[in-house]
């Protein structure tokens, strides 16, 4: 076990790190964030920002020196990295987990390879790939097979001439066309898997995407008990499958009462930041615990909760840009409110969210949904 005042090392420094910082610093941990990026939520409050790119292997040589072990919530860091890294020093997840769970090409046929549920797709490395493939998938979702996220990087297309076109887009990007699946709606399991092969599932959340962008999260999702454990039972599977140590995200569509995965996140995910108000452990503490090998947290939800995402969108008044006015949240009494810290707020950008807890799941729905227009988020 590693233990405190170890320092552990995160790559990346979006909120997911800030939160692991958190975490880690309440436990009794230092930790050392590297991200190219200067302004980074997380290495604002790390002992230590190495600001460099993710393959400056003399930095990388200096973080290992200085880390007890490594771990990241950037799901783009190149494999390479990591496994360079495990040279030196434990990196939970793998990167052969890692590397799987971002390319969408590698992760469709891994949930194939292992009879996970999966949708209906099509490998696209080349224009014969559009070709070739069955008209059954139209109408179909072209998505790039790396450095996808928040709906970027995928088009809807009706036939193959607009599958053709749009690869043409994304010039010679390797691709994933899924058929574009009718969804009842969407759901998504966290969990963290130890050392031991031990799993601890948050309870299943439901999911509102708006444009492409979780809007909100309900917990427990409005569903049947047998969905939720499903959900659970089948994300234990892929951690297992994946022999995967850490926190991680499954999201799934319910399409015509099927339970189908979408896709695999390998670090915490934004779905699961109700954890941080409503369950015993949250995600982060159970990354931190799962990196340094002690026993996972319980992970029962002691409060229902709903989650509301804030965007940079928020931050303008037509033209105008100004905080937006936090008073309106902090009148609610069983609402928490999280800021990240982020220096310029960009239409689509996450800057923040709120949860609201309670023990009637019903009067919860209500507070988050009034609270949410309060702030000034609008319906589609
Ligand atoms: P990202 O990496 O941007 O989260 P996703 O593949 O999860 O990409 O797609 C974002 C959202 O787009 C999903 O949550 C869902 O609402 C919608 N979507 C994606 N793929 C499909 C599909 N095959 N059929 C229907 N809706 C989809
Ligand atoms: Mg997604």
């Amino acid at each position: 076990m590693i233990l405190p005042p170890a320092t552990l090392g995160m790559l990346g420094g979006g909120q997911l790190g800030r939160f692991f910082v958190t975490a880690a610093h309440e436990m009794g941990y230092q930790v050392w964030v590297l991200d190219p990026d200067k302004n980074s939520p997380a290495a604002q409050i790390a002992e230590r920002h190495f600001c460099v790119s993710y393959d400056d292997y003399a930095a990388l040589d200096e973080f290992a020196n200085g880390c007890a072990a490594i771990t990241t919530e950037f799901e783009n860091v190149p494999a390479a990295t990591l496994d360079y890294l495990a040279k030196f020093v434990p990196v939970r997840p793998s990167a052969a987990a890692v590397a799987i769970c971002q390319n969408r090409i590698a992760e469709k046929s891994f949930l194939r390879d292992n009879g996970l549920p999966h949708g209906p797709f099509a490998a696209i490395n080349c224009e014969d790939d559009i070709r070739n493939a069955d008209l059954a998938l139209f109408p179909a979702i072209l998505k790039v097979a790396r450095f996808g996220y928040d709906g970027k990087g995928q088009v809807t297309v009706n036939s193959r001439e607009e599958a053709l076109l749009a690869f043409g887009h994304f010039k010679g990007e390797h691709c994933v066309l899924e058929q574009r699946l009718t969804l009842d709606y969407e759901v998504s399991v966290v969990l963290a898997r130890d050392e031991h092969g031990q799993v601890q599932c948050f309870p299943t959340g439901e999911n509102q995407h708006t444009q492409g962008i979780l809007d909100v999260s309900i917990v427990p999702a409005r569903t049947t008990g047998c969905v939720r454990g499903d959900a659970e039972e089948v994300a234990a599977r892929i951690a297992e499958k994946l022999g995967y140590i850490g926190t991680m995200g499954v999201e799934f569509f319910i399409s015509r009462g099927q339970l189908i995965v979408n896709e695999m996140a390998p670090r915490p995910h934004n779905s699961g930041h109700y954890t941080i108000d409503a369950c015993v452990t949250n995600q982060f503490e159970q990354q931190v615990r799962a990196l340094c090998g002690l026993p996972l947290g319980e992970a029962r939800a002691h409060s229902a909760s709903v989650m509301v995402n804030l965007l940079g969108d928020l931050w303008y008044d037509g033209e105008t840009y100004r905080e937006p006015d936090w008073t309106k949240l902090y009148a609610i009494p069983n609402l928490k409110l999280h800021l990240y810290g982020k220096h310029h707020a960009r239409p689509g950008r996450k800057m923040g969210h709120f949860t609201v807890i309670g023990d009637n799941a019903e009067a919860v729905q209500k507070t988050a949904l009034a609270a949410r227009a309060a702030i000034g988020i609008k319906d589609e």
